[in-house]
């Protein structure tokens, strides 16, 4: 069994390869997801899928039956899911394009004498053809992003070192990123300093704040206040509702105090998959990372390439030390989260946060009953490893 890789036709028309597997079987540890016609069955099946945590194989049963793209979009639109999607069972070359435009990665195909099909196929692919699934972004702005995405982000990242005011980043950001920017924030301090510069700075934003259902009621309240106190609209997204009955029929209500599987799987439902959702059609995405914050982020950039969201990641506090964002905070009068005055350094979900010591790790406050490894809720972990490492 070959299989062909469809990404790289996402990378430049004339670049195209197939490769062998090895085993002829499932990328390691993936998850088959049948085509069914039960909405509820398929539902059910789908949220299982995306939190086993592992690439996806969609099966088609004949060629000419549609129902696995119309999965593959599922999963990428509905769901957010980041990660592989494999066509196997009867897919064909003239296929190809389709496949990739419905977010499908690679496909597994039977008879290796296919491959100079399938790669003629995909070397028809001309910049024309988008991962419409995947990355809805304008023509023009994905080949222009395409392009040299990445030397882009460093350079944006040597303008961002080289001054120190934040709203004058803010500026730089906005001037270098060509489409809407999104700023999620969760209230916390650092996102609060960054709304303060937004405002100030006059920029144009997406802004807004994941629901989990499970914030604390004095985060809700630093929302209204954050609205009113600079006259602007904060989008409340929330879980999808079927996901969420999904998992709590799995897991319980408390299903992320029982196992560190049964906690990514709420942080995956609750907060990741509808980021993914929300961020999908971004140029950016600004965050309020800091280095500073914990040793998983100490080598935080300035600016990078989110190549499986198709954006540019941004974190303009990346420099910034504890005492810079106080005084921040505290010169410019922006309003914060009575919490952290009570202790409460990174706030998340309130069953999942709690207050620290002095001196303790600013993020011994989350799920403070697992290990100190790896303490990350999954947003911030790049897409392809965002599924079996969203701790
Ligand atoms: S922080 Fe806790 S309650 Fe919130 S989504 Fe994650 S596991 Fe669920």
């Amino acid at each position: 069994m070959e299989h062909v890789d469809l990404r790289i036709a996402e990378l430049a028309s004339s670049a195209f390869a197939a490769s062998g597997s090895e085993t002829g079987s499932l990328p390691a540890g993936a998850t088959e997801l049948a085509v069914t016609a039960d909405r509820q069955e398929r539902h059910a099946a789908i949220v299982e899928a995306v939190l086993a945590g592992n690439a996806i194989a969609i099966p088609f049963a004949k060629f000419n039956d549609g129902r696995g793209f119309s999965l593959a979009r599922l999963l990428r639109s509905e769901h957010g899911f980041r990660g592989e999607i494999r066509a196997t069972g009867h897919v064909i070359p003239d296929q190809a394009l389709h496949l990739l435009r419905s977010g499908f990665d690679t496909a597994e195909i039977s008879d290796a004498d296919k491959l100079p099909h399938w790669q003629q196929a995909l070397s028809s692919y001309s910049g024309n053809y988008q991962m419409a699934a995947r990355n809805p972004l304008a023509l023009r702005r994905q080949a222009a992003l395409k392009q040299s995405a990445e030397s882009r982000a460093a350079d944006l990242g040597k303008q961002l070192a080289a001054t120190g005011d934040l709203a004058e980043r803010i500026h730089i950001i906005a001037k270098a990123v060509p489409g809407r920017l999104s700023f999620s924030t969760s209230l916390g301090k650092e996102d609060q300093a960054i709304l303060h510069a937004i405002h100030e700075a006059g920029v144009e934003a997406d802004i807004f704040t994941l629901d989990t259902h499970k914030h604390f009621k004095e985060t809700l309240a630093t929302l209204k206040r954050s609205e009113e106190h600079y006259g602007l609209k904060i989008r409340v997204i929330t879980p999808n509702e079927d996901d969420l009955r999904e998992l709590m029929a799995r897991d319980g209500e408390d299903g992320f105090r029982t196992s560190v599987a049964g906690r990514k799987a709420c942080c995956m439902i609750r907060k990741v998959l509808p980021l993914n959702r929300t961020l999908r059609g971004s140029a950016g995405w600004i965050t309020g990372l800091r280095r500073e914050q914990s040793a998983e982020r100490a080598a935080v950039e300035f600016a990078s390439w989110d190549a499986s969201l198709g954006l540019f990641k941004v974190n303009p506090l990346s420099d910034w030390t504890e005492e810079q964002l106080e005084a921040y905070v505290s010169d410019n009068n922006v309003p914060v989260n009575p919490l952290h005055a009570e202790g409460y350094v990174s706030i998340g979900c309130e069953p999942c946060t709690r207050a620290i010591a002095p001196g303790e790790d600013p993020r011994a406050g989350r799920w403070w009953w697992e290990n100190m490894d790896g303490k990350e809720c999954g947003l911030h972990i790049g897409g392809e490893r965002q599924l079996d490492k969203v701790a």
